[in-house]
């Protein structure tokens, strides 16, 4: 009999299908769930993912993927590195500080520790995930202060589990790590601290029994300098010295190794992890450069969405390197860590049986790296597989529900001019300011507005059948109406209608257009308990009525005022979504603008002067490498162009973003030419501002003047400083004033006292 192919997976979803983890930790906040009954409920989710996996196959089963919040906390807490406010005492770390160092909060609420602020969160690489920022300074010592990897090893052991524990390698850990009070700190200045106490936690592992151990580096995959390549020799130079009969697999991931390619494979380690969906062109390579006695782990099966694997592609690529390294030195892996992909396809019921059969969670995902493996080796047994994959490939490309002649011809017949305004800002600006006579600084709000448990409870309603739809809609016109009411008292000069309708700024989109599918379970973690339901966009988009029209001109009715129509911009659909990968990226979001082209121009034709288009998640979009970014700005730029620049002269276009980190892309930002961006700016003093007045930003301007994100009550003086910081670098009839973002998470009555204290600000600084 033939020696199987080996199977390595990276790491499994931890939420639970049906988000067990979220709930039994929230109630744990609440306290209304014991410790032991939370620690109950993650052990069974955690042996029910190792009995998955032991069950189809899978050789390398990931161990202390699980995680309680994040996977770098738990890096913090295993090597003790606890920012000093938290007044640690150095004993093993608690589940109290766990929580506190995620929330800032935790169980004890009471306690004199209730007020220390938590650690910051960022984005994980270019995914949706959030990871908690390690904080460290020169004094950080490292020392193990958790014994989480070991006890979940010695869990799985106990239940005859043989697990390959992840650990976060050294340089990514550090290099993804800030200090607070030191903006040139260099974190690699720690490494000599940090090397011997991995090499503690691999000696510990190896003790117990760990044969294969799996040290995270998907720093590789961006752009690293000398320094960092420096590190990365120098960290497994030592730690691999550290043990004798484990064997070390480093993985890279999210992208291609590129320039770093020599380094990786000169790493003096047993086995090499790399993504050979993002980087497919890289794996024969690697299989060249890495000498003779390395292993080679070959992420073929995408984690990153949730697309049934094409089988016959992906075995025409193994086979490549398989005849370069040998069946025993190549592993059949998924590409990163499952985390990122929903749990089981089973449990989408409901869903349309045609397009199901083109999805694959993470499930059925390791099913495919199962039989691929199999495949490789002539193995018979997946004969019925391989042939089904192949049908489900042929269907899916021939299928009328892809497929839109019409969609693609109009893509394909966009003209230069669609792009494009037909006069430039300077000459709009005129036209606009006569058609509108807003005062100096105008006063708006970005869009939404509190989404009372009232309106939740009417959306389930209605969803549920409970109400009929006329009641739903009558409900939601009587909510505009009170809205448009009180911002008319408060006295704000461009309103908005609410979003009352709207459960999530990209679903209601989603749900409204062609080429979109919802799934009832598909739950992927974005930051600690909090999880999303990416919409799968899997055809050719269009849009076969108005979407936002009929709300928008109902508030517009009431209003002698201008009241902004409020949409989601195609490159934030593209980013929150699924998105399919039978086409480039750029294509989909084409699709998407030219869909919001007919909403935004349908809303011109109704009268509406005011258009917002949102796009939160431009920046976010930025690939890891410096090298490839302007390729994606062009496009994305060029999409908000197509969606938003086919009104008139006299329409004015505001574009909102969750951010103002612009520095980088200010020459993009610009070239989207919306008449008047706002962004968030309270939050930072309006110190972000600088990239605008460096760059003499030529369209008009809406820092945010207060956070939503709390709900305190900004005073008037308050937002009169920001403003006139603002003032400084902005010119005045330049300025507007609103929020840093949308209120639907707030309560009215703080969102009414705070916008009149702004419209008071803004009214103070009209008269000087
Ligand atoms: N218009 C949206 C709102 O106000 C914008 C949300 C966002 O920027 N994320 O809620
Ligand atoms: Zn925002």
């Amino acid at each position: 009999m033939t020696k199987q192919i080996r199977t390595n997976v990276l790491g499994y979803p931890r939420i639970g299908a049906k988000r067990e983890l979220k709930k039994v930790i929230e109630d744990f906040w609440k306290g209304t769930y014991s410790q032991d009954e939370l620690l109950k409920v993650a052990g069974d989710l955690r042996i029910e993912n190792w009995k998955i996996q032991k069950k189809e196959g899978i050789t390398l089963i990931p161990s202390n993927d699980f995680s309680l919040y994040d996977q770098m906390l738990d890096m913090s807490c295993l090597l003790g590195a606890i920012p000093s406010r938290f007044d640690w005492d150095g004993s093993e770390i608690d589940l109290d500080l766990y929580f506190r160092l995620a929330r800032g909060k935790s169980k004890t609420d009471g306690s004199d520790q209730s007020n220390v602020l938590p650690c910051e969160m960022t984005k994980w690489f270019d995914t949706n995930y959030h990871y908690i920022v390690p904080e460290l300074t020169e004094d950080t010592d490292f020392r193990i202060s958790s014994s989480k990897v070991f006890s979940e090893f010695k869990e799985a052991c106990d239940l005859n589990i043989m697990t390959k524990p992840v650990l976060i390698g050294p340089v990514t850990y550090l290099l993804l790590s800030k200090n607070p009070d030191k903006e040139n700190f260099n974190p690699l200045e720690l490494l000599h601290k940090l090397i011997p106490v991995y090499c503690e936690i691999v000696k510990r592992l190896e003790d117990a029994g760990a044969e294969w151990i799996q040290l995270d580096e998907p720093i590789f995959s961006t752009d690293i300098n000398e320094d960092a390549l420096k590190a990365l020799q120098i960290s497994y130079d030592t730690i691999s010295k550290a043990i004798s009969t484990a064997q070390l697999i480093v993985a890279n991931y999210f992208g291609g190794l590129g320039e770093h390619l020599s380094t990786f494979t000169n790493l003096p380690v047993q086995a090499l992890h790399i993504d050979a969906v993002r980087a497919p062109s890289e794996a024969a390579l690697v299989c060249d450069a890495i000498c003779n006695d390395k292993l080679l782990s070959v992420g073929i099966v995408n984690g990153r969405n949730i697309w049934k694997n094409n089988f016959e592609d992906s075995l025409n690529t193994l086979r490549v390197l398989l005849s370069k390294v040998g069946k025993e030195r190549l592993l059949v892996a998924t590409s990163c860590s499952l985390l990122h992909s929903p749990a089981a396809l089973a449990s989408e019921t409901e869903m349309e049986d045609e397009i199901k059969n083109w999805l694959s969670f993470s499930e059925e995902k390791i099913k495919e790296v199962v039989v691929l493996a199999k495949a490789l080796t002539g193995n018979e047994s997946v004969s019925d597989e391989l042939k089904q994959n192949k049908e489900a490939m042929q269907l899916r490309q021939s299928s009328s529900l892809i497929n839109k002649e019409d969609v693609k011809n109009r893509c394909n017949t966009v003209k230069p001019e669609n792009y494009n305004r037909t006069l430039p800002y300077q000459e709009r600006k005129v036209i606009q300011k006569a058609r509108f006579n807003l005062p100096e600084l105008p006063a708006t709000t970005i869009g939404s507005f509190p989404q009372t448990i009232e309106i939740r409870k009417k959306r389930a309603d209605f969803k549920k059948n409970v109400i009929s739809r006329s009641e739903y809609e009558e409900f939601l016109k009587n909510e505009i109406k009170e809205t448009i009411s009180k911002q008319e008292i408060l006295d704000l000069d461009v309103l908005v209608h609410g979003e009352a309708e709207r459960n999530d700024m990209v679903e209601y989109f989603g749900e409204q257009l062609d080429g979109f599918v919802f799934t009832k379970f598909g739950w992927v973690q974005s930051y600690g308990t909090r999880c999303v339901k990416p919409p799968i966009i899997y055809g050719d988009i269009s849009r076969q009525v108005p979407i936002t029209l009929e709300w928008i001109c109902y508030a517009q009715s009431l209003t002698e005022r201008p009241v902004k129509g409020m949409l989601t911009g195609p490159i934030t659909i593209l980013q929150w979504s699924f998105v399919r990968d039978d086409q480039p990226r750029s294509e989909t979001a084409k699709q998407i603008a030219l869909a919001l082209r007919d909403e935004v121009q349908d809303l011109e034709k109704s009268g509406i002067g005011i258009i917002q288009i949102d796009e939160p998640a431009l920046r976010e979009g930025l690939p890891l490498k410096k090298a490839d970014w302007a390729e994606y700005l062009r496009w994305a730029v060029d999409c908000f162009r197509l969606c938003a620049n086919g009104v008139k002269n006299e329409t004015q276009i505001h574009t909102h973003m969750c951010y103002c980190e612009f520095n980088d892309i200010m020459d993009s930002i610009a070239a989207l030419d919306a008449d008047v961006i706002s962004m968030e700016a309270a939050r930072s003093k309006m110190e972000l501002l600088r990239a605008f007045s460096d760059s003499k930003y030529p369209n008009d301007i809406g820092p945010g003047v207060y956070d939503i994100h709390s709900p305190r009550v900004p005073s008037v003086d308050e937002m009169v400083q920001l403003l006139e910081k603002a003032l400084t670098v902005i010119p005045r009839e330049y300025l507007w004033v609103n929020p840093d973002c949308g209120l639907k998470t707030r309560k009215w009555e703080e969102t009414i006292e705070s916008l009149g204290n702004m419209v008071k600000a803004a009214k103070t600084l009209r008269n000087t």
